[in-house]
């Protein structure tokens, strides 16, 4: 809970600019999610760094949010200060030779066409993701690579600037971001910027590359209604993947409240209209019980659940 002092605070240090009870189903590709207490879109690394000192001081929780693509925010919201890097000055995108440094804000279909446009390859996998760098870096966002293997942010990251909670900025390797399958370690710092290593390539190649995925994308994923893609990550260990596992349960279909089961994409839970995050839970509960019956495979979650 916000104290009023720290109210104040907050709307003197933001000029005005913080919003308070900022509905998050207006922030999350699922469009489910009860209120931030406070969302603000920092101006620059400066405001940033105020706004932790402020939180730090009050004692807020802090939680940085990308596009909102692979979040499911409780109906009770997300308490303390949510910050959004959306403001130009997280939004850098500079080409210099085959090193491309993306600030946290900018959109993963911008970082697709600009390297595109540079006729620099290695980021062709992040067609169609929804989301910015700065989520992107966190999750380890990836996918099929067209080419028959996958690839993942970890792959074509070779620095990134985090931003510390005490305020602090550091440069780090990849090497110390622990990429793993859906996810890093980076323990609560924030992603400020990535530099990626690409490879020159020709536009035409990169553009026909970017297309086969795409359609590849529209013949398997469940687009048309909304969602945060795969709920579940793949439990590997030679076993099939989470969606073929909750098809072969008999799952597809499944609903709770207007939460179901994409009867397209299994590992996708779509949104048909008025789901709330206990629905989505509800299901996620229920596919995760089936699946261990049946498969003895307990399906991991890879969508953010916030607060956790
Ligand atoms: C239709 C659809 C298809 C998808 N397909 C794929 C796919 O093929 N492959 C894949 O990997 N994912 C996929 N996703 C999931 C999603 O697109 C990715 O996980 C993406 O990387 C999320 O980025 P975001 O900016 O939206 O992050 P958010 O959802 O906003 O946040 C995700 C996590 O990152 C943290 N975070 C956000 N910004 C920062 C920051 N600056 N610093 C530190 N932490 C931060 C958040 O706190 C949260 O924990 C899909 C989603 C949808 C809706």
């Amino acid at each position: 809970m916000i104290t009023t002092s720290a109210h104040d605070d907050l709307r003197l240090l933001t000029g005005g600019r913080v919003r308070f009870d900022e509905p998050m189903r207006l922030h999350t590709s699922f469009r489910i999610g009860g209120p931030a207490e406070a969302w603000v879109e920092p101006q620059d690394v400066e405001e940033l760094k105020a706004l932790l000192a402020l939180a730090d001081a009050a004692q807020m929780p802090v939680t940085p949010i990308g596009g909102g693509a692979n979040l499911l925010v409780k109906d009770s919201g997300i308490p303390g200060l949510v910050i959004s890097l959306q403001a130009p000055a997280f939004r850098r995108l500079d080409v210099e030779g085959t090193r491309v440094t993306v600030g946290a804000g900018v959109g993963l279909d911008r970082v697709v066409a600009a390297t595109r446009d540079a006729g620099l390859g290695g980021c062709e996998f992040l067609a169609g993701i929804p989301g910015k760098v700065g989520g992107a870096v966190r999750m380890n966002a990836g996918t099929r690579d067209g080419q028959g293997g996958f690839r993942a942010m970890g792959d074509v990251v070779t620095e990134v600037t985090t931003l510390r909670r005490d305020g602090t900025t550091a440069v780090r390797p990849a090497g110390e971001i622990g990429f793993q399958y859906r996810q890093s370690s980076l323990n609560g710092d924030l992603v400020l910027e990535a530099v990626l290593a690409l490879t020159p390539r020709p536009p035409e190649e990169i553009a026909q590359r970017v297309a086969a995925l795409m359609a590849h994308k529209r013949a398997t994923q469940d687009l048309s209604a909304p969602s945060a893609g795969c709920v579940f990550k793949n439990p590997g260990g030679g076993r099939p993947a989470a969606g073929r596992l909750i098809d072969q349960a008999g799952l597809k279909g499944m609903r709770v409240g207007d939460a179901a089961v994409s009867p397209r994409h299994a590992n996708f839970i779509v949104n048909l209209g008025a789901a709330k995050a206990s629905d989505v839970l509800a299901l996620i509960a229920a596919v995760q019980y089936k699946v261990l019956q049946e498969h003895g495979a307990f399906l991991e979650l890879e969508v953010q659940v916030m607060p956790a």
